[in-house]
């Protein structure tokens, strides 16, 4: 039997059934069966002279009846009927163009078309638009989230399209939030897409983020972890949690009302250096695609108040194994946040909080360790200048590709190894290099910690980034 779709407005006249299954071969017969079995329903769909009223438009599967064959349209049993009709409040009715666009939403009885509207009502921010930020922000945008907002400072690099899927290899140099906002214009037009190209700072974040619904954290350092959780148990507003290292993942639901936020799972940061980032440590590009993919799933479920999210739960993903587990997760009442005496109830100093010196944390994002640039480097060694040069990376990233000449020491083991750096009066300048600049500079700072004055980190193109 044919289904029909009723929509919210017209559900109290079919006791609240938001599918109803009639006989009919026609659209025409099958609406007369409808409004038959809910007389009540008959004014609404027909005018006094039993022709369907013009401001209800009815679809079968996704095409409108106007462009087939109007009351006459054939239906079949496995067909689905959908009556659209409009709705004051201007921008919260679908046109006709969204109702294709979305036609496999509007289908299915837990979204449909009050759950396609709130969706075009929702405003959700993406904090980063890397790895995980590019499959949440797709998805997001074909939904037809109305309002998509983009945190990012940074500039596409060609080591991003190894799993950032926003961006294309002609975007490499471009901004990210410009270039995203393109793909997703270009992907839904009906989305508005709203940069803020900036650092996320204690400065900021709730200003930015008050303005949202909804929050998916794709940060890639435990700063920006900690400032996005605290200003969403501020704000009041749903988490949408991911995080990816190599072939391991997390995702969870943080700050809903009486559910655990992310200084419940982890109340302290681990030290500066013990966990290394994606860029230092590596990841399999297609897992941030999976967990971007549930952080954007999650974020949909919450915005239509559907099924059950992972508030509560911490999903984990190892995928050389392929297999996801499931853990509780409880509010903690003693949490500092969103405990029942919270301490912290304002933004707080996050470099500080994650234990990452001051030197290096303004490294991040302005030049307070020495620096020299990787063509003044080139110049200085084809001049034969008395340099020692210092790789602080990984022996895999070293074996890769390397500079001539230079000595690998990786950044856990400088500490213990601090004798074979040449001291002295006669020692020749040290250069520091990695990948990224962010373990060059915390090399740089801990070898003058050391007494150490003569080192310098080498950076690319002038640009600093950890
Ligand atoms: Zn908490």
């Amino acid at each position: 039997m044919p289904r029909i779709l009723v929509p919210t407005p017209l559900r109290p006249f079919t006791g609240q059934q938001p599918v109803v299954a009639a006989e009919g071969s026609t659209v025409g017969a099958l609406l007369r069966a409808l409004t038959t079995t809910h007389p009540d329903l008959r004014p609404h769909l027909f005018s006094a002279e039993g022709t369907l009223r013009s401001f209800v438009n009815v679809y079968v599967n996704d095409e409108d009846i106007r462009h087939l064959k109007r009351e006459d349209t054939p239906v079949g049993p496995a067909d689905t009927v959908s009556i659209v009709p409009s709705v004051a409040g201007g921008s919260d009715t679908l046109s006709n163009e969204e109702v294709q666009r979305y036609s496999r939403h509007l289908i299915i009885p837990e979204v449909g078309v009050e759950g396609q509207r709130r969706l075009k009502n929702a405003r959700v921010v993406c904090i980063g638009a890397g790895g995980l930020g590019s499959p949440a922000s797709l998805y997001l945008a074909a939904a037809g989230v109305g309002t998509l907002g983009i945190v990012d400072f940074d500039v596409v690099d060609f080591s991003n399209l190894q799993r950032q899927i926003l961006y294309s290899s002609a975007d490499v140099g471009r901004r990210k939030v410009e270039a995203a906002a393109g793909r997703l214009t270009s992907l839904n037009p009906e989305v508005r897409v709203v940069t803020h190209e900036t650092p996320l700072s204690s400065a900021n974040a709730l200003d930015i983020l008050k303005d949202y619904d909804v929050v998916v954290d794709g940060a890639d350092n435990f700063p920006t972890r900690y400032l996005v959780n605290d200003a969403c148990v501020l704000l009041g507003k749903p988490n949408a949690y991911g995080s990816i290292f190599r072939f391991d993942g997390q995702a969870s639901v943080f700050a809903t009302k009486g559910g655990p936020c992310y200084r419940c799972l982890y109340p302290e940061p681990p030290p500066p250096g013990l966990v290394p980032s994606c860029a230092e440590g590596g990841v399999l590009g297609v897992l941030p695609g999976i967990i971007g993919t549930i952080q954007a799933t999650e974020a949909i479920k919450l915005i239509l108040g559907i099924g059950n999210t992972l508030a509560g739960r911490l999903l984990l993903l190892d995928a050389l194994s392929m297999e996801f587990r499931t853990m509780k997760l409880r509010r903690d009442p003693a949490c500092p946040v969103c405990g029942d005496h919270p301490t912290v109830t304002a933004l707080i100093d996050y470099q500080q909080f994650c234990g990452i010196p001051a030197a290096t944390a303004a490294a991040a994002s302005t030049p307070a360790v020495p620096e020299i640039a990787v063509d003044a480097l080139k110049s200085a060694i084809d001049r034969h200048d008395r340099l020692w040069i210092l790789d602080v990376r990984e022996p895999r990233e070293f074996e890769i590709c390397r500079i001539p000449g230079s000595t690998l020491i990786p950044l856990g083991e400088l500490p213990k190894r601090i004798a074979e750096i040449p001291q002295g009066a006669d020692a020749p300048d040290i250069v520091v290099h990695c990948k990224m600049g962010g373990r060059s500079a915390k090399a740089v700072a801990l070898l003058r910690d050391r007494g150490i004055a003569n080192a310098r980190r080498s950076i690319r193109n002038g640009r600093s980034s950890a």
